[in-house]
């Protein structure tokens, strides 16, 4: 019998073994360039080897830089119309979709995802991403207006014009790697732009993959370069390379606020999606039935590492207990395994270091007199496995209120009243989502206009869209991914006066 805590590879087409197999390599300037030094990926279910990445740093990062300003001067890239730009995304979606299966494996065996989020959420919705911007480029446009000069000067008029900002680098974390490089990669295609991106050191395979599907769709060489290799290294010689327009990046805040730091010195454009604490504000005439499952959804999916995660709930004092009950039943009823079942609704974490993160910061919420309710129990020796758990009795400024743990953990609060909720929802230094659970609509849009983070759930427990910005305030960063706000992000504007 299989173990349901290990990743059963039986199942793997021979198109992954085959990716599994290949040689570290870069991809730059359309070319694979072997890589000189190599970093292990590991099977999260396991910790066993499946594959090796190319450690990248400095070197390959100027040759790729180098690369992608090339692309974005060439005639190949720089002189076709909109609607080409359009025909070459388009190419990648269908690319995509006809390789989701591939693609999904990689991402579960990458990254620890089931194969349902994989497949779904992250592979499918990533067409999605492509496929919305890939209608952008024939709507870009300036603006005309009449301009008034000085008297007698003649006449005059103005115009805007938008043009590519240069080459982004795209630096990318691990919890969902497909779908953050598309929220990347597809407005940067659609503005015009070329990219050299850095997935995650933890998860690059897909990435990797997406690379191949690039050049398949006929993307110019060079306009989008994947060098793979650790943050300190890759990364950083990434956000200090001089031929780098702008720096699009996700990832915790630690690091946004160093690549800020960087970004800002050199006066280099940038975008920084960072951590969040993520609050739910459940009131007493919520629908418990949707309320329940839909606030456990929103902390226990992809096992919480999902940077809007509803980590801490607030619940309105008359329901509260009735409320823990119910999540804890509920908890009990999500399967942890590896996440080629398609029954599992929970993986195991990324990497060793997270499980560890994650456990010690249950381990000292309980310490500190915390009660910790836990899900059904999970296969610890191996693997990195976490059973979901929920956390009563914290203190507002306790450790566990105040500091992303980005696992299955959800800390549980009691309020009285609307004032109430709202004030300890806002006191954070975090302000990336929140959720409402109430049937009061005059509620409903008071809370939602008063809660300080950039963007609100009402009613469910969220899924992005790709028409709709992402993004953070406070901690969580600023500058948003999806919708036009990203598009714009990678366009610049220029102001021409004209006498006519
Ligand atoms: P991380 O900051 O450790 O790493 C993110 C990426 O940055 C990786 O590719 C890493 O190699 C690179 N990196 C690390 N140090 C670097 C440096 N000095 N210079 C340049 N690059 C560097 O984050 P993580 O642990 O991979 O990801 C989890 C975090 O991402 C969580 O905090 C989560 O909330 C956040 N996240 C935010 C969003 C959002 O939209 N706001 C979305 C997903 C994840």
């Amino acid at each position: 019998m299989t173990n349901p805590f290990r990743h059963d590879l039986s199942v793997l087409e021979p198109e992954t073994r085959q990716r599994l197999a290949r040689k570290p390599a870069h991809y730059i300037d359309g070319r694979w360039a072997a890589a000189s030094a190599a970093i292990p990926v590991l099977d999260p279910s396991s910790g066993a080897q499946v594959a090796e990445i190319g450690a990248g740093g400095a070197a390959e990062i100027d040759v790729a830089v180098a690369a992608a300003n090339r692309a974005l001067r060439s005639p190949e890239w720089a002189e076709i119309g909109p609607a080409a730009r359009e025909r070459l995304i388009l190419n990648l979606v269908a690319l995509i979709e006809s390789n989701a299966a591939v693609l999904a494996q990689l991402e579960t065996l990458d990254n620890g995802m089931p194969s349902w989020f994989a497949f779904g959420p992250t592979i499918m919705g990533s067409a999605g991403v492509y496929r919305y911007y890939a209608g952008w480029p024939t709507k870009i446009a300036g603006e005309t207006m009449p301009v008034e000069g000085p008297p007698g000067a003649g006449v005059f008029r103005g115009y805007t014009q938008k043009s590519p900002v240069g080459v982004i680098g795209a630096i990318i974390p691990w919890n969902v790697p497909f779908m953050m490089a598309a929220w990347k990669l597809a407005p940067a295609l659609a503005a015009g732009c070329t990219v050299v991106l850095k997935p995650a050191e933890d998860t690059s395979l897909s990435a990797l993959m997406l690379a191949d599907l690039i050049e398949q769709a006929g993307i110019p060489k060079g306009v989008v370069n994947v060098v793979t290799g650790r943050g300190a290294d890759a990364g950083e010689a990434l956000v200090r390379h001089p031929g780098v327009a702008k720096i699009s990046f996700t990832g915790s805040t630690a690091t946004g606020r160093r690549i800020g730091e960087i970004a800002g010195r050199n006066l280099k454009k940038h975008t920084l999606e960072l951590g969040g604490k993520s609050p739910v504000l459940l009131f007493d005439d919520a629908d418990l039935n949707d309320a329940v499952p839909g606030a456990a959804a929103s902390i226990f999916l992809n096992s919480g590492q999902i940077c809007v995660a509803g980590s801490r709930l607030y619940v309105q004092s008359r329901i509260h207990d009735e409320v823990v009950e119910r999540l804890h039943k509920h908890a009990m009823t999500l399967k942890v395994g590896a996440g080629f079942s398609s029954d599992v609704f929970m993986g195991p974490l990324v990497n060793a270091a997270q499980k560890q993160r994650v456990t010690g910061y249950v381990e000292a919420a309980a310490s500190a007199g915390c009660e910790v309710l836990r899900g059904a129990a999970v296969d610890d020796d191996a693997g990195y496995f976490v059973s979901p758990a929920i956390v009563t009795g914290a203190m507002q400024d306790a450790v566990i209120t105040r500091e992303e743990v980005f696992g299955p953990v959800l800390s549980v609060y009691r309020f009285e009243d609307e004032e109430e909720a709202l004030s300890l929802a806002n006191d954070s230094e975090y302000g990336l989502a929140a959720t409402i659970w109430s049937s009061n609509i005059s509620r409903v849009m008071r809370v939602s206009e008063a809660l300080e983070c950039g963007k609100v759930l009402v009613n469910n427990s969220g899924f992005p869209y790709p028409g709709l910005p992402e993004g953070g305030r406070k901690a969580s960063g600023h500058g948003k991914d999806l919708g036009r706000d990203a598009l714009d992000a990678c366009l610049q504007t220029k102001s021409i006066i004209l006498r006519i």
